[in-house]
């Protein structure tokens, strides 16, 4: 069952946190790591990560790093709304396959979203991937404060 079962450290998460894989990375710290969605949703479509913690999802993350995520999670749309000023920001979290997790390394996904659009929730492909670094080199100073 995807909502119970062994962490796998290879995920593709967890090997962007050990640097296995590349990432368009907005931020960095000891707890957390900030990146573009490879496939977003919607432009500036953030996932926010813990990095100490080997959960699968929200049952089994501790509170410390819960705590953590949850802070970052609030910078990281504050940043986005600051910068992209879109017309909401959908802050989502999903557990289990039945609820839409695909990857099992525990993610907040911050998305803004701008009024007229659809409210997309699977993405339609791919990003290209000029737009996000130019979107990554917007968005880096923004979150040096962090
Ligand atoms: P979930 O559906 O598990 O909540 O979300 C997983 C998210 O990770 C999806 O939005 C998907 O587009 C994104 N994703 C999947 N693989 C990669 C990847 O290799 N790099 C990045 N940056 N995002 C990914």
């Amino acid at each position: 069952m995807s909502l119970y079962g062994d962490y796998d450290p290879q995920n593709i998460f967890a090997q962007i946190i050990r640097g296995d894989m590349p990432c368009y990375k907005l931020y960095e710290d000891d707890d957390v790591l900030v990146f573009l969605d490879l496939f977003p949703q919607a432009y500036g479509h953030t996932l926010v990560i813990p990095k100490r913690a080997a959960a699968r999802n929200i049952l089994e993350i501790d509170a410390d790093n819960l705590a953590r995520l949850a802070l970052a999670v609030q910078k990281v749309a504050r940043v986005l709304a600051d910068e992209l000023q879109p017309d909401g920001v959908q802050v989502a979290q999903f557990n289990g396959a039945p609820a839409g997790q695909t990857v099992y390394h525990i993610h907040v996904h911050v998305i803004p979203r701008f009024s007229g659009e659809n409210l997309q929730i699977h993405a339609s492909g791919k990003a290209d991937p000029a737009e996000l670094e130019k979107l990554q080199a917007r968005l880096v100073p923004r979150f040096q404060d962090l």
